[in-house]
């Protein structure tokens, strides 16, 4: 049940109704890095109260530049645990399931129930990003995908700094659409793609800081907000933060009709919409 007295700031902005309706969402979160984490820990403070988390990958003393509220003791948890620790101690009432497996597993054993009612890519790698957009696409689930990245010229110098939010509804633009790398996609997606500002390397292990993640975790989780509360209105579907030049865009995308998820043929339209 809603608790009034611990949401009371939030309700005075939000309504009621919309604080119970955040308390009842199902957040599946994927990939529980510095994204995904943060994302999770700014959610449980605005009320959401459930959570599915999903990474293989357990706490190093190298993800301590990025994880609030880490401790040495944590090392060697899976970040699922930490992160499941964390909420918990926030909201004892809070329901969260964990899945120490990577993507794939969890998708080909079908074991994510209950079905939740967003999907949340904090994922460092692109054919991942792909797999749960096919998954999301088939569901027919909104995605919020976060992304951010640092890149640096071969003489070590700050070449681009910036991180963008994609957010993907049933009948697109998909991932694949608002600029997703995938070897192998057209050209001019690729094009695209550049076009968008969509940063380079997010393949490998790049530079990474808390300041760059909190900024756009936060932008998504407005942009969640205001589309459960609102779903009947224009959202943006690609946010870019530019940090070099404290730029925030707002990019418009539209669907390509020969696009295998979003498009005329696209398997979205193969699968029969989900409630
Ligand atoms: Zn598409």
């Amino acid at each position: 049940m809603l608790n009034l007295e611990r949401w009371d700031r939030n309700i005075r902005w939000l309504g009621e109704a919309a604080q119970q309706k955040i308390f009842n969402t199902t957040l599946a979160i994927f990939g529980c890095g510095g994204l995904g984490a943060i994302f999770v820990q700014s959610a449980m403070h605005v009320g959401f109260n459930k959570f599915l988390l999903i990474d293989p990958d357990r706490v190093e003393l190298s993800n301590f530049n990025r994880l609030l509220g880490v401790q040495e003791s944590d090392v060697g948890k899976y970040k699922v645990e930490f992160l499941e620790q964390t909420v918990l101690s926030f909201n004892p009432q809070a329901f969260v399931k964990t899945f120490p497996t990577d993507l794939q597993n969890l998708l080909d054993t079908g074991d994510l129930l209950p079905t939740p009612e967003v999907w949340i890519s904090g994922l460092d790698n692109n054919l991942s990003r792909l797999a749960l957009q096919l998954f999301a696409a088939q569901q027919g689930k909104p995605l919020l995908d976060l992304g951010s990245g640092i890149i640096l010229s071969t003489e070590g110098t700050l070449q681009e700094k910036g991180a963008q939010v994609r957010f993907y509804r049933p009948g697109g633009p998909c991932l694949l659409c608002q600029g997703l790398k995938v070897q192998g996609y057209s050209e001019t997606l690729e094009q695209a793609r550049r076009a968008t500002g969509y940063i380079q390397n997010t393949d490998l292990s790049p530079p990474s800081v808390i300041t760059l993640n909190a900024v756009i975790a936060n932008i998504g989780l407005n942009l969640l907000i205001n589309y459960l509360i609102k779903p009947e209105d224009q959202h943006p579907c690609y946010l870019y933060y530019d940090e070099l030049n404290y730029r925030l865009l707002s990019i418009e995308i539209y669907s390509d009709p020969r696009c295998p998820i979003c498009g005329q043929d696209g398997i979205e339209k193969t699968v029969l919409p989900k409630k």
